[in-house]
């Protein structure tokens, strides 16, 4: 843990046209954290996490990370595009690269390692999402599991201090998506600062030291995973998790 927290969002407020879709965000997370986000489709979860490497801008409110705020172009926004790793629902790798490559063009582009260094590294992340045998195949030949652990690797190999997994395992056939999360479970075991956007309650319950309840832009409710799930305070909560579990 260090002092300062390592994301911080104060006051955050954003609007897409009319529509208020942040209302007065408040949330920091530690080093270290496990922040699942829950809530209904449309209470702004992937804005919210969208705003922390600014995929997406914010109206009003501040954004930290390690203490400062969010730069805003140039050089700065490359490096907070580093430090801030994402992992989506929908894969996105390079469709008409390698697995291995997916993953050293980053830090090659970005980080300016030598591709002998980017390789090295590539190996040994892809050994540690348990896919290391599939580094010359293209991501058509890949499961979506599959696919979705290189893009975990590939955010793993910019040497983020956080990474934001939104809806991670939506995408995937049910089969697969044990595999997506065993390896989030690890990463978070390992100590990575993760906030997850999931409706995966087994692993909340599992990875989470906080779960946070979102509902129509705003942050409901803040619990432990444990409080969370047996006594939510909130009548959202509530009614919530009676739908989903
Ligand atoms: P969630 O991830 O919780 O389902 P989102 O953050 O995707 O919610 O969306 C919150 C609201 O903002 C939704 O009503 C959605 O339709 C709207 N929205 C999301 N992105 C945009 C956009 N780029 N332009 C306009 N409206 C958007
Ligand atoms: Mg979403």
């Amino acid at each position: 843990m260090t002092a300062t927290p390592l994301v911080v969002l104060e006051n955050v407020d954003k609007h897409f046209g009319e529509l208020h879709v942040l209302r007065d965000i408040n949330l920091s997370v530690n080093a270290g954290e496990v922040v699942v986000v829950i809530g209904p489709s449309g209470s702004g979860k992937s804005t919210l996490c969208r705003t922390i490497n600014r995929l997406e801008t914010i109206d009003t409110g501040r954004i930290l990370l390690d203490g400062q705020p969010l730069p805003a172009e140039g050089r700065g926004l490359a490096k907070l595009r580093s430090d801030v790793g994402m992992v989506f629902q929908s894969f996105n790798l390079f469709a008409h690269k390698t697995v291995l490559q997916n993953i050293t063009l980053g830090p090659i582009k970005v980080l300016g390692q030598s591709k002998a260094e980017a390789n090295a590294r590539g190996m040994e992340l892809l050994e540690r999402v348990r896919i290391a045998e599939q580094a010359d195949k293209y991501p058509a030949q890949l499961s979506g599991g599959q696919q979705q652990r290189v893009a975990i690797a590939r955010a793993l190999a910019m040497n983020p201090k956080v990474i934001l997994f939104d809806e991670p395992t939506s995408a995937l056939d049910p089969e697969m998506v044990q595999e997506v999360l065993d390896v989030m479970t690890d990463l978070a075991r390992e100590g990575m600062t993760m906030v997850v956007v999931t409706h995966e309650m087994g692993f909340a319950r599992r990875a989470a030291n906080r779960v946070v309840f979102m509902a129509d832009g705003q942050i409901i409710e803040e619990n432990t995973p444990d409080e969370f799930f047996t006594n939510p305070s909130s009548e959202r909560a509530r009614d919530f998790l009676s739908k989903i579990l």
